[in-house]
This record gives C-alpha cells, structure tokens and sequence, in this order.
C-alpha cells in the first residue's frame, strides 16, 4: 500500500493494561504498570480526553495536568465501544469482539450499532466474548462497582463490558465522585470505574475546540481535586480515557457514494464518519478485497489509510482476530488520515452529519491518552 498503516510500538503501553494492573495492585501483586500495593482502586474514564487536547487546555486542568502523566495507545478503531471493552476486558477487539461503531452482524445480514444495537439476535454475554476484569475480581474476594448515568444500568452495553461489576447510577460528575467516596468509606477492597461522558458529548456537539468542551473539562478536574481531598489512604486512583478527538468543519465532509466505483459490490458500510468498515457481498475473496482497496486508495491518496482486511489484521490493528469476530470486520478498512470525515450522502437521515468533534481513526490526536496516577498510586 502506498499509504503505509502505523503499527503498534512494541512494548508500548495500552488501555488494555489498566484495569487488569488496578485488581494485580490491589491482590498486592507485581503489574506491569508499577502500581504499589492498595486497598482500592479508581479508575476514572474520561471519554474522548486525549493527550492532545489534554496538553492544549492544559491551562483549563491545572490540578490533572500539574501530575505526571505517561501517554498510553487506545485501541482501533478509536471508538467508545472498542476502547471501553479493551478498557475491561484488557483484551484487544478482534478477541472480543466490538470492532467498530457499526459492525456487520453476518449471520442476519444487517449492521449493528455496538453502543445500542443489542437485542435477542445480539446477547451481550455472547457477542463480547471475553472475562470482564470485575468478573476476574471476584474470583479473587474484590468487590467491582461502576458508577455512570442511571440511564446506562441496564443497558445491553453494560451489560456486555461491565458485567461483574455492581451498578451504581448517578447523573453528575459530582454525583459520581460522591458516589464513590461512599463506596471507599465502607473500607472494604474495592475496584470502582467510574465513567464521565460529558466531555465526548460536547465535543460531538461542538466540537473539542468549543467554550461547552472547556467548561466540562474545568469541571472534571475540579471535581477530581475536590475527590482526590476527601480520598482514604492506601486508595490509589488513575485517570485515563478511551480516545481523543478531532473537530471536522461540514466543508470537509466527504459523500464518498459519489464515486460509484468505491461502492460497487459494497453491501453494507458500517463504522462511522472517520473510519468506514465496507462489507462486501457474500462470498468475497481476499483478491475482491485488494481490488477495492485499490480504488479507494487511488481516490484518496494521502489524505487516507485504507488496507484491505487481510492487510489490516496482518498490521496487528485488531490484534489477534478470533474466526467468530473476523467476519464483523470490513472487508475493506478506511480510516482518514487528513481532517476529513466520510458520509454516505443516500440515506434520508443526514443527522450524523450535525457532528463537529469526530475519532475513529489512527491519527495521534485520537489514538494516544492520557494516564495519570494520582492517590496511592502516585509515586
Ligand atoms: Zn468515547
């Protein structure tokens, strides 16, 4: 391919290593994230603060971004549904199986969304095929709680990615901090993960570069100062998140449906704006695959990364593919590299199109975060 894929760093540090050396340091075992020995442990998700944007508004997180933070790779794709399962399960999505926004589910012929698409014909407990590290915990005499909007309790995503740990509603970044002081004050080991998306919503809306995205990260690193006040000894606390994110203008917008040649024998296109998943008709080959790539590679050049499945396993950029995760993956991959987003101009429903704050791709900007060690665990 001209457009070469950036593969994974070896021995880079991944979002995959967070939640299982959080229950290593509280069984008081040696991890690989140097985690001391604690009696409970927090692990805040900030959804969509990437380094990037961190380190741009650092100004704006003078409590959070005074810490040592090491940079650490999320998953791809950079999508909430991806990370947040790698986040814990500490497996890579081609084990677990959410390898996208929407993915195909092959054997009823249809795309699904991985965040609200769940029901009888996609069980969380099957379709994520992974132990949760809560479940892993729990073998061990730890106690998992998740503490997020009330909304998501009995959702079929929590379901499939926290199941093992106890679900706490609350609908505040101040609720959520409460509500795990409570849960610390009973002394009793815990493991807590506690979910913000706030900051991904904004961002969505008006983008990261926007005076709502500033005000809610001024908001989480208040809260987290007023937390990390009120926290018990011997609880250590990180700081991370699933992705970062970049704001796409509607001038960069990109109706790749076009072009009738880059879908040609494309029966679904699944994944979202930054990185699209094409599905093939039944029964396609890897030299069907290579020739459609091929296409969209000469239409986009450099302004895109596109591989075909083939390619983008032999990358690494799933990881290991189990067989019954690899058909949910395009056939062909495209993940843009320039600030562009794709969109299928022939669907009646062009709200996606309202977005302004965008990931999904490889680029810095949405695949490296933050994580930071506060509490018992800063050293
Ligand atoms: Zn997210």
């Amino acid at each position: 391919m001209a457009t070469m894929l950036p593969t994974e760093k070896a021995g880079a540090r991944s979002l995959a290593d967070v939640l299982p050396n959080s229950a290593r340091a509280l069984a008081a075992e040696p991890n690989d994230l140097d985690l001391p020995p604690v009696r409970s442990a927090v692990v805040v998700v900030v959804d969509g603060l990437g380094r990037s944007q961190l380190a741009a508004r650092a100004g704006h997180a003078r409590f959070l971004a005074a810490r040592p933070r090491e940079a650490i790779t999320s998953v791809f794709p950079t999508t909430t549904a991806a990370a947040l399962t790698t986040l814990t399960t500490g497996a890579m999505p081609g084990q677990h199986g959410l390898v996208g926004y929407r993915t195909l589910d092959a054997s009823n012929d249809r795309l699904v969304n991985q965040l609200t698409g769940w029901d009888d014909a996609m069980i969380p407990e099957v379709w994520q095929r992974e132990t949760t590290v809560f479940e892993k915990a729990a073998t061990g005499g730890i106690r998992s709680f998740a503490v997020g909007p009330s909304k998501f309790r009995t959702s079929g995503f929590t379901r499939a990615v926290l199941r093992g740990a106890e679900y706490r509603g609350a609908n505040t970044i101040t609720e959520r901090f409460a509500e795990a002081s409570r849960i610390l004050a009973s002394g009793e080991p815990s493991l807590v993960y506690l979910y913000i998306p706030e900051l991904d919503k904004a961002s969505h809306s008006y983008g990261w570069e926007s005076p709502q995205w500033l005000s809610g990260l001024e908001a989480v690193d208040a809260e987290l100062q007023a937390f990390l006040k009120v926290v018990p000894p011997r609880v250590g606390v990180l700081v991370t998140a699933d992705h970062g994110s970049v704001d796409v203008p509607h001038r960069a917008h990109v109706l790749f449906d076009q072009a009738p040649e880059l879908i040609d024998g494309v029966r679904h296109v699944g994944g979202e704006p930054r990185c699209l998943h094409l599905y093939l008709e039944p029964g396609a080959t890897d030299a069907d695959r290579l020739a459609l790539a091929t296409l969209w590679e000469q239409s986009e050049g450099e302004r895109a990364w596109v591989a075909p499945r083939q390619e983008a396993i032999a990358a690494g950029l799933f990881g290991d593919v189990h067989p019954d995760v690899l058909p949910r993956i395009g056939d062909v991959l495209v993940a843009a590299r320039k600030r562009i987003v794709y969109y299928d101009s022939r669907p009646v429903d062009q709200a996606a199109r309202n977005m302004i704050g965008q990931h999904g791709s490889l680029t810095a900007d949405e695949r490296i975060v933050p994580l930071v060690r506060l509490g018992a665990f800063e050293l």
